[in-house]
């Protein structure tokens, strides 16, 4: 079998590890154009704050590793391909530090493209003084702008973006953050926590400017020009990060694709081309709340994707559960846990959807002290099916949105919620644990509602 896969960051490397470890006398060829593999952009934030102290300890594979996994494995850095003929069974790769061009042919394939930085329609946004922000070379270019840069602009209040502003404003620079329409996170968290995420970066001195458009970048020698929707803003430094969209282009017209041209792939990472597999950024997920296909660029989907990509490139072995897109943020002294629909998401799908929130303390007064935690959970209407979830608290409540997580994927309802098994001890909890007093509060508005 000779298997070609074609980029390898995190879809890439599980693939290709996953693989070998089954069936180590593979023939693989794997293409990335980079000069490295398995880069951990999620690090990025702490390494521009300085918690961590060098970007080249967020590597987690090399060439050498992934090749020492079995006889017939060469990995080619500096290699783009630029076209995959799948009615042939072969790809052109061309190797960029010589311009030499080579097909090489291939039984399966696995498509582990990944996505690119969105590129919002702006005029000017490729002067020296904007930056994007996806890898290695993008962290290292903003870390050196960085340096003498006292203003920093932050265009994008996405994750991405909230964690270069606290960042920043960590540092003690002067930090601008400017989000279009939409509120701030609002892929993750409902208008309460959104509001209250704002709170939190404003009183760190982040200047936010929301409902701001950004529409045209311009720069002189030190400074960059950002003409937005209401008026000029003037910064050091302007990095932005509006999202990503699937680099799919070398399978267009080969593969079925939705229409955001992300890959639709089904429970084994099988295209409609079944000698073609996909992972990562380049693919849809299937979203579990709504059922159907989603974007929902993750590492955690990028790995678990990967992983069974490899896994099912002989014969279909492990069958995909779909997702919840569960993700977390730390910010300052908080952290923020959430998985599945928002309620704003839920009623954009059509859902019958409704929501709780509840602010408790998340052990018993008696304790030498205790914090807040807000939770909101979201739910189906109609057959109570838990939807979604949000939690954010100074106490480390993240994994309430991997249990939650769990519930969605197992179509749990409210009411089992209300009163599935939890631990009690008064250092975690209260006699009921909050999850559980979170369910009976949306039981009691569920019942309300429908009496
Ligand atoms: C700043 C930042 C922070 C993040 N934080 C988190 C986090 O905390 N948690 C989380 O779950 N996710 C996080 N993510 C998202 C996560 O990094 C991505 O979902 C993940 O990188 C996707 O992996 P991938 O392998 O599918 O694609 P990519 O990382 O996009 O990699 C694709 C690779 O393919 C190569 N390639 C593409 N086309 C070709 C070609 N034609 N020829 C050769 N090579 C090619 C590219 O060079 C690239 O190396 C973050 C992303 C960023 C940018």
């Amino acid at each position: 079998m000779k298997v070609v896969v074609v980029g390898c960051t995190h879809a890439g490397t599980a693939a290709v590890r996953e693989l070998l470890m089954k069936h180590p006398e593979t023939e693989v060829d794997v293409f990335e154009r980079r000069e490295d593999i398995s880069f951990l952009s999620c690090g990025i934030a702490l390494y521009l704050e300085g918690t961590v102290g060098r970007l080249e300890d967020m590597f987690y594979a090399t060439p050498a590793s992934l090749e020492a996994l079995g006889p017939h494995v060469h990995v080619h850095l500096k290699h783009d391909v630029l076209s995959i003929d799948a009615a042939d069974h072969r790809i052109l790769a061309e190797n960029l530090k010589t311009g030499n061009q080579q097909h090489y042919q291939y039984d399966k394939l696995v498509m582990a493209t990944g996505s690119y930085p969105v590129v919002p329609p702006i005029s000017g946004v490729s002067i020296p003084r904007v930056l994007m922000c996806k890898n290695y070379d993008d962290a290292r270019r903003i870390k050196e702008s960085a340096k003498d840069a006292e203003h920093i602009a932050i265009v994008g209040g996405g994750y991405i973006g909230v964690e270069l502003a606290e960042a920043y404003s960590r540092n003690h620079k002067q930090v601008t953050l400017i989000n279009g329409v939409s509120p701030l996170l609002s892929h993750y968290v409902d208008l309460p926590l959104s509001h209250e995420i704002s709170e939190a970066l404003t009183t760190r001195g982040v200047e936010l400017k929301a409902n701001t458009v950004a529409k045209h970048f311009d720069s002189d020698d030190q400074h960059v020009f950002i003409q937005t929707d209401k008026g000029e803003i003037q910064a050091d430094l302007a990095v932005v990060c509006v999202g990503f969209r699937p680099m799919t282009e070398l399978l267009i017209g080969q593969v079925d694709m939705n229409p955001d041209g992300s890959i639709h792939v089904n429970d084994y990472m099988q295209t409609s081309n079944p000698d073609i597999f996909a992972a990562g950024d380049a693919v849809a997920v299937h979203f579990n709340p709504t059922g159907k296909d989603a974007y929902a660029p993750l590492a955690t989907n990028a790995v678990r994707q990967g992983m069974m990509a490899g896994a099912n490139l002989f014969k279909p072995t492990i069958k995909y559960m779909g997702t919840q897109a569960t993700s977390a943020l730390k910010l300052y002294d908080h952290n923020l846990g959430v998985t599945g629909l928002t309620l704003a998401h839920a009623k954009r799908n059509h859902l019958s959807a409704a929501s709780v929130t509840m602010t408790d303390d998340f052990r018993p007064p008696f304790m030498p002290d205790t914090v807040k935690i807000t939770m909101v959970l979201v739910y189906d209407t109609d057959d109570r099916r838990i939807l979604g979830a949000q939690f954010y608290s100074q106490y480390d409540i993240v994994n309430a949105a991997n249990l939650i997580s769990v519930m969605i994927q197992n179509r749990n309802t409210i009411d089992q919620l209300a009163y599935v098994d939890m631990l009690f001890n008064p250092n975690y909890d209260k006699p009921w644990h909050y999850l559980n007093l979170l369910g009976q509060l949306a039981v009691t508005q569920a019942d309300n509602t429908t009496a």
